[in-house]
């Protein structure tokens, strides 16, 4: 069987070693001959990297390993890049909550202000990575899982129209996951989906099992009670990421043919989510005193033992969707997956340049879309709105222009006024000035 070479960009992400983990429990699937790390940010990447060379020795001596700040020493010879960048780190992404929320507005990584805030300094780490990867290894796909995906996807569609980058998300992934829990299913691989809709914004419309018999009516009958909460839910689970999974019912109430992405609530409950927000403490605060705390300190104990067994790494099993994907390419499997590609035609009164997310066939080739047919009139109205935002805000970048960034936030469903969006971006331009392009 062929072996794989891999780079892993942003290696100093908390999700690095659970990635590496899951690649090593899929090497019957998708063996590996090299994996890479790269980051911009060599001390925060050298701790990941350290604690992962450890784990590889022990488990898969073999495949070799390497890390490194150089771009042309780390896109060399490689058939995948495994993109997770994210561009500021959590301090940027404390910025992009709080600030919104100064102005009575939700802040959020991917949605609203903050999601454009993100954007504005995603697009240009990712097109990088782009152009490395053209530059040192024109034959390699890149799987791109950085935020916000939706942004970035248009990005890449417009300004490296012939890259060959897939941009997907993990989110139906976990919600899929929760409904075949509800069902009864052992995981989602037992079930058949029909979604449409744009990245953190999308709507499932069939759900069957394997022998076609309709899941629909229990999941509905389920989600309304309970929201995507499963009857024996994991204890673990945050209590920010509970609410969201709560919040479903009250999402799906507005649509019940279908079922919703969880990031609907933000866009149709901002009052809610506002008032459910503590403008001191965000998410990024979560994060950081829990996953990257917990992660970097199991990666500077299994350091320091020179033993795996020292450190507390889980494996990020539901990121297999990376290995489903890169094997789909590598092995030609045609799998049906969820990805972020531009519509040309198949929801059919729908732009045909806009970024959707839809189900598509995986061979050698790249994706191969499925038809979605016409859509109803409440769905198309928000994906219009929203698509109008995104595609603003890479107008902005690539313009340098405040106008349409001002225009983009003003739009975002999330924003009551314009002179709200003027105060937010005049916040947003300050906090982000070592990142952002200069606005004219
Ligand atoms: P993190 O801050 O722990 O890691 C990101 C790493 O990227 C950092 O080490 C940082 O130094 C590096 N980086 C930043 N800019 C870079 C650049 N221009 N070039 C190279 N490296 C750069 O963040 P995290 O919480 O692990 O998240 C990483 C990304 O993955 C985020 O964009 C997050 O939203 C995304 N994510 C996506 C999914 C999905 O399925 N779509 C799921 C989880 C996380």
């Amino acid at each position: 069987m062929k072996k794989f070479s891999i780079v892993v960009a942003g290696g100093g992400s908390t999700f690095t070693p659970g990635i590496v983990l899951m690649l090593l429990a899929n090497q019957d699937r998708l063996p590996l001959r090299a994996l890479t790390f790269y980051d911009n940010d060599g001390a925060r990447q050298e701790t990941i990297a350290e604690a992962c060379k450890i784990i590889l020795q022990e488990q898969a001596p073999d495949i070799k390993f390497s890390y490194t700040t150089d771009p042309k020493a780390a896109f060399t010879d490689v058939d995948f890049v495994m993109a997770h960048i994210r561009v500021g780190k959590y301090p940027m992404r404390e910025q992009d909550e709080k600030i919104p929320l100064r102005h009575g507005v939700l802040g959020q990584e991917t949605c609203g202000p903050g999601g454009i805030a993100y954007g504005m300094r995603s697009i240009g780490g990712v097109l990088e990575l782009v152009d490395y990867m053209e530059q040192y290894s024109p034959n390699a796909w890149m799987l791109n899982y950085s935020n916000p995906a939706a942004i970035v996807a248009e990005a890449t569609r417009r300004l490296r129209p012939n890259a060959k980058i897939l941009n997907i998300c993990d989110m139906p992934i976990g919600i899929e996951g929760r409904m075949a829990e509800i069902v009864g299913l052992k995981d989602r691989k037992q079930m058949r989906t029909r979604y449409y809709g744009l990245n953190h914004f999308g709507w499932w419309t069939s759900i069957e099992d394997l022998d076609g018999n309709d899941l629909m009516p229990k999941l509905r009958e389920h989600v309304a009670k309970y929201g995507y909460v499963p009857p024996t839910d994991d204890p673990h689970t945050e209590a920010s990421w509970n609410d969201t999974f709560v919040k479903a019912r009250d999402v799906q109430a507005l649509d019940p043919d279908t079922m919703p992405n969880t990031y609907l609530k933000y866009y149709l409950f901002p009052d809610y989510v506002v008032k459910h927000s503590n403008p001191n403490r965000t998410r990024a605060n979560e994060v950081m005193d829990h996953r990257e705390k917990h992660v970097f300190g199991s990666c500077n104990a299994i350091i320091q033992a020179g033993k795996s067994s020292a450190g507390e790494l889980e494996i990020d099993e539901h990121a297999s969707y990376i290995v489903d994907l890169a094997s789909a390419i590598a092995f030609n499997t045609q799998e049906r997956m969820l990805l972020i590609v531009p519509n040309n035609g198949a929801i059919h009164n729908f732009d045909a340049d806009a970024m959707v997310e839809i189900p598509c066939l995986v061979g050698k080739s790249g994706p191969q879309p499925l038809t979605v047919g016409d859509i109803p009139n409440f769905q198309k109205g928000l994906m219009s709105q929203q698509v109008a935002v995104e595609k603003l805000v890479v107008d902005a970048w690539e313009q340098r222009s405040y106008q349409k960034l001002w225009q983009a936030i003003t739009l975002s469903k999330t924003v009551p006024s314009a002179s709200v969006a003027k105060a937010i971006l005049d916040d947003l331009i300050e906090a982000n000035k070592t990142y952002w392009p200069e606005l004219h």
